[in-house]
């Protein structure tokens, strides 16, 4: 912790982390990590947050881990909060990446350091590394799964497409995005692939809050407005909790019965209900995401940060935040469908049969 000073972090180093009711105590020798995550509401984030402690505590840190629900004035009040307590770094997984620099700018005041983890925090000088996934290649990813998903189901094209879009306010959306359409694009030009709605780019196609209630009414309006007189074929979905509303709309109209076949649905995380929905013949694909890895990497950038090591970067030049381009390190997505989704979410040990089966 910043307000103590050496000689009592050492003794520090013997004691644990005690709670008091819900405040916790920090002793740890490393320092303690403020841990900010958007929310609870999607199981990629819980898992980033276990893994994040376990990982954090092994390595010596003491952590506070805090959801805020998607709600944008709560993450920032949960961040001060941890600047007053006086964390060593924050790790932020931030709800709107454009909202933290007056929080930030008190942070680096203070001397914590600051890590971007999974979405890019923007318009800060003050963000120390990034660590993420190759977000580009998830969107190449999801649109090369949907293309040999519609030839798969349903041989030659054209097809009828539909295309969606994740938050405007997280950075990342418009990585999987352009990612998709450096696939789809040079298809949609030929005439292979028809947006019959018109409806592209983010501006048209985003999704706030990344909320599959939301995805689930757009599809309605869309099926309603476009899809009486023809059927429609596949749907881009950036992320598993759009394509369960997606495919809920799909089947509220009767696809998936009958003799109308479901369209080829994507996503993104391989949460279990996705998985599950794979295993049905539902949705189509995924692609996972190993938060486990991705707590590894962030544990060694803090490692850099606070102990003088060597943080593991390998990107310095796509991530400019604004102000400044952001060190990085990207991990690699692997798509997800019903021909690889034991090796590699069971055989990696991600995911247990029976919580999926
Ligand atoms: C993450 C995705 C996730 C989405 C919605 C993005 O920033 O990179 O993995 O699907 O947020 O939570």
């Amino acid at each position: 912790m910043k307000f103590i000073t050496r000689p009592l972090v050492a003794l520090a180093a013997l004691a644990t982390v005690v709670m008091f009711g819900n405040v916790p105590v920090y002793a740890a020798d490393k320092g303690t990590v403020g841990i900010a995550m958007p929310t609870k509401s999607s199981a990629r984030w819980i898992s980033d947050g276990n893994s994040m402690v376990e990982q954090f505590e092994a390595a010596g840190y003491a952590t506070d881990l805090q959801y805020a629900e998607d709600d944008i004035p709560n993450q920032l009040a949960q961040i001060e909060n941890m600047i007053t307590k006086g964390v060593d770094v924050l790790v932020i997984a931030a709800i709107d990446g454009t909202t933290l620099s007056n929080a930030l700018e008190n942070a680096a005041a203070a001397d914590i350091k600051i890590i971007a983890y999974d979405r890019l925090i923007r318009d800060s000088e003050n963000v120390d590394y990034y660590a993420t996934f190759d977000n580009f290649k998830v969107g190449v990813q999801q649109a090369t799964s949907l293309v040999n998903g519609l030839k798969a189901r349903f041989g030659d094209g054209p097809y009828n497409v539909e295309l969606f879009g994740g938050s405007p306010d997280d950075n990342n959306a418009f990585f999987f995005y352009n990612g998709a359409m450096s696939v789809l694009q040079p298809l949609i030009d030929s005439g292979e692939v028809v947006v019959q709605s018109g409806q592209m780019g983010m501006d048209k196609v985003g999704t706030l809050r990344w909320d599959g209630a939301v995805a689930q009414a757009r599809m309605d309006n869309l099926l309603s407005a476009n899809y009486t007189d023809k059927p429609i074929h596949g749907a881009l979905s950036p992320y598993d909790g759009l394509s369960i509303g997606i495919l809920s709309s799909l089947k509220g109209v009767g696809y998936g019965s009958g003799d109308q076949q479901m369209p080829i649905v994507t996503g993104q995380d391989a949460e279990v209900p996705s998985v599950k929905s794979i295993l049905a013949g539902e949705q189509y694909s995924t692609v996972f995401k190993d938060t486990r890895e991705l707590a590894r990497v962030t544990v060694g950038m803090v490692d850099a940060l606070l102990e003088g090591g060597e943080p593991e970067i390998n990107d310095t030049e796509t991530y400019d935040n604004g102000m400044k381009v952001v060190p990085s390190y990207l991990l690699e997505p692997v798509s997800v469908d019903v021909s690889n989704w034991e090796s590699v979410l069971i055989g990696s040990g991600y995911y247990k049969l029976d919580q999926v089966k």
